[in-house]
């Protein structure tokens, strides 16, 4: 008896059945740019051995003009379809199946070519569209037809149409971006047109016996988007269409609300999906903030969904569903949604992976394979840097003792996981300490090490981290000056005006632990979409609440401080950067750049601006707490190379500038896969 009777459930599509309820959604990796045809398809494949009931490919341009960007990778002709064979072939061995995306950006393609219903430009991308014409239109429709036939030869079992999201067809939806006074445009009749034209045509062509998904957007949150009503109608004239699935889109990529970032809280969306369960007569898939099997289950439990969506979950463990179905939860790796090493990646135009795991899209490179010589291994440090190379160097069979001066694992995450809007690093550290315990590591917690302990071993790796940095500020010395520790351990009591020093990832993060009070809103579906303005699509035009954002009153007045003149929280990640100011924003933080700071005393922090330190004031605070960044901890490894020991050093007692969990991960897999 599974745990997982809905999920693990089979769907009957007619000519096939899928063996579960579980779609990996697409994601752009970068890994079919990279030409390195058997990489992409051991990324596949790893999922599909892994038990994924159907994936879908990261979007593949139908055409030029439609790429998401220039060289955006598509089927262009007959190399790149047996270029594809390459994947499909090797998903099928491996009893997988696979339908590629097909995407067309419309105004989002970053390049000048970029086309759509009406020239207007979107606010994230500096490239005015051409408005197609009639012929146009049809180029573009073709070229998807196209596609989906080239998919078909290319052994794809279906292809999932790109319609939410703001991308192409999306723009034709909504009046906010479609002008046209045509066949296409005015009435919903001509804007629904050239979705409907598409699955036709592409269902015409591809026959009977192929999948064909068609992702909706079912809550757009841009002015002026769809009405629940239309995305009803617009679903019902797909399925006659010829889809096979409806799967869900949730907000334009313009759109200035979270849809998957970490402090989203877990399946967010799903209450969306479900009011279009029962208006359509195939399957409905849900999607966004779905990464356990437990939420997944409970989603399609209460009948918000025929199937669901994860995609960046696969990137965290490709075993996902075997785990499941195994009834070993507890040993998949979670993906934390903290879009560090995917989505980040892609959009500084990296190759993606996993902050978890660093092998995701890394397969026929980073390999971890059983030791021919075992050794005895010391590694000191819990933090994620030691963490990851005791379990891979234990998984290759060595003899690994694990050493930490805390009573338990997790080193810096047990502080990232009390700042609210990160409650998912609790589950990262417990999958850390499943992960020990069954791999058999000596764990010897409250251990303060010293270079005396570690004669004995053959190996020896330092993962101690590191120390706060001293800021040097006169008047630091002071009862109301705090670092972060104290602050995030509890400490010290924290007073109602705040200074926080220095506006990096700790700081911004310690700044959303002082506002906030009471029920974290990632836990609280209900406070989290009324602090964001997420209404009833039912009820409003693309789902916005007519009152806006209405989050809680901070519960402490702060001003974030930093010595640089930008911006503060612009070196934020990529994709999650904006979310983090947005939300202080909100709770009427203050950030200043270009400060120096003078001195501290019982009044608060004294100020200066810019080089020749003008405007000297006062910001009068009660507590001043210090992030002002942070330092290896390095005294074990001099100790030991004092004695002519040359230990390992990973993570931030390697190096401590731009320190993240990602590298400290990546770092310590990498060295005992060595090792
Ligand atoms: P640490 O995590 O610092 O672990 C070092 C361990 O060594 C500690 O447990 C310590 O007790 C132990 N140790 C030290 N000396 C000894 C000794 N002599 N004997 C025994 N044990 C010893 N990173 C991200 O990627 N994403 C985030 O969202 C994020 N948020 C964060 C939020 C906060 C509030 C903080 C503080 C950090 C955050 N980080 C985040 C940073 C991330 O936690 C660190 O980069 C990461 O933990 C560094 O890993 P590490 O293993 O090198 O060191
Ligand atoms: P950080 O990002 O390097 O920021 C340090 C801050 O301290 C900067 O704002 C810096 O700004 C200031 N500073 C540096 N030297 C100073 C000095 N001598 N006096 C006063 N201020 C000084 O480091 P962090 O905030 O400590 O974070 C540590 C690591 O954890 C980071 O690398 C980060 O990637 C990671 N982290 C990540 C996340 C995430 O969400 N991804 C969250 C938290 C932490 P000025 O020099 O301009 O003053
Ligand atoms: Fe999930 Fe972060 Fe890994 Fe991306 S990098 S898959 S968001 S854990």
């Amino acid at each position: 008896m599974t745990n997982y009777p809905h999920l693990l459930a089979p769907l009957d599509l007619g000519h096939v059945t899928l063996p579960n309820r579980v779609l990996m959604g697409s994601m752009h990796t970068g890994l079919e740019e990279t030409k390195d045809w058997n990489r992409v398809a051991e990324f596949y494949a790893a999922r599909a051995r892994g038990g994924v009931g159907l994936m879908v490919t990261g979007g593949m341009a139908p055409n030029r003009e439609g790429g998401v960007f220039p060289g955006a990778a598509g089927l262009f002709n007959d190399q790149d379809i047996a270029n594809h064979r390459v994947i499909t072939d090797r998903v099928h061995d491996a009893g997988g199946r696979i339908a590629m995306q097909i995407l067309h950006a419309g105004r989002y393609a970053y390049g000048p070519e970029c086309v759509s219903a009406s020239p207007i430009k979107s606010p994230i991308s500096p490239f005015p569209p051409k408005e197609l014409d009639e012929d146009g239109i049809e180029k573009q429709i073709a070229d998807i037809v196209t596609s989906a036939t080239r998919a078909r030869e290319a052994g794809y079992d279906g292809v999932e149409i790109m319609g939410s999201e703001g991308y192409f067809i999306n723009q034709f939806l909504v009046t906010h971006t479609n002008k046209r006074e045509d066949r296409w445009g005015g009435s919903y009749e001509n804007r629904m047109r050239l979705a409907i034209e598409i699955v036709r045509r592409t269902r015409a062509a591809v026959g009977d016996d192929f999948i064909i998904i068609y992702r909706l957007s079912m809550i757009d949150l841009v002015p002026g988007g769809s009405t629940f009503d239309e995305v009803i109608q617009l679903a019902q004239e797909i399925e006659t269409a010829g889809a096979s699935i409806i799967n869900t889109g949730i907000g334009w990529h313009e759109a200035r609300i979270p849809t998957i970032a970490t402090s989203v809280p877990r399946a967010a969306f799903a209450w969306v999906t479900k009011k279009l369960m029962g208006k359509v007569g195939i399957p409905v898939i849900t999607s966004n903030r779905i990464n356990t099997p437990e939420v997944a289950e409970d989603v399609l439990a209460s009948g918000a969904a025929d199937m669901v969506s994860m995609a960046r979950p696969f990137l965290a463990d490709a075993d996902f569903v075997r785990k499941a179905a195994e009834g070993k939860a507890e040993t998949i790796a979670p993906c934390i949604a903290c879009n560090q090493a995917c989505l980040d990646h892609t959009f500084n135009g990296k190759i993606s992976t996993c902050l978890v795991n660093p092998r995701a899209c890394h397969e026929t490179e980073l390999t971890i394979t059983p030791t021919e010589a075992a050794k005895s291994i010391a590694v000191v440090g819990a933090g994620p840097a030691g963490l990851s190379a005791a379990m891979t160097a234990a998984e290759r069979g060595h003899k690994v003792t694990l050493f930490d001066r805390a009573e338990q694992i997790g080193g810096q995450l047990n502080m990232a996981r009390v700042i609210p809007g990160k409650e998912e690093f609790h589950g990262l550290v417990d999958w850390f300490g499943t992960r020990v315990g069954d791999l058999d590591i000596a764990l010897e917690l409250g251990r303060d090490v010293s270079a005396d302990d570690l004669g004995e071993f053959d190996e020896v790796i330092i993962a101690t981290g590191v120390v706060p940095r001293d800021p040097g500020i006169p008047g630091q010395e002071g009862s109301n000056v705090l670092n972060y520790i104290d602050v995030l351990r509890g400490k010290a009591p924290v007073g109602e005006r705040v200074a926080v020093i220095g506006a990096g990832g700790i700081g911004f993060d310690v700044a959303e632990y002082l506002v906030h009070q009471g029920e974290s809103p990632t836990e609280n579906l209900d406070l989290w979409r009324e602090e964001w303005g997420i209404g009833d699509p039912a009820e409003t035009r693309g789902g916005l609440a007519p009152e806006g954002p209405q989050p809680e009153a901070p519960a402490r007045q702060i001003t974030l401080l930093q010595r640089k003149s930008e911006a503060p929280g612009k070196r934020l990640g990529k994709t999650t950067g904006w979310i983090h100011r947005a939300a202080l924003r909100m709770k009427d933080v203050k950030m200043m750049g270009g400060v120096n700071y003078e001195r501290i005393d019982a009044r608060g922090i004294h100020i200066s601006q810019g080089e020749a330190r003008e405007n000297p004031t006062l910001i009068e605070v009660d507590t001043v707490v210090l992030c002002a960044g942070q330092l290896p901890e390095r005294s074990l490894a001099d100790a030991l190379e004092a004695r002519g020991i040359t230990p390992h050093v990973i993570g931030g007692a390697d190096v401590a500038a731009e320190l993240d969990a990602k590298r400290a991960i990546n770092q310590g897999t990498r060295l005992a896969a060595t090792l």
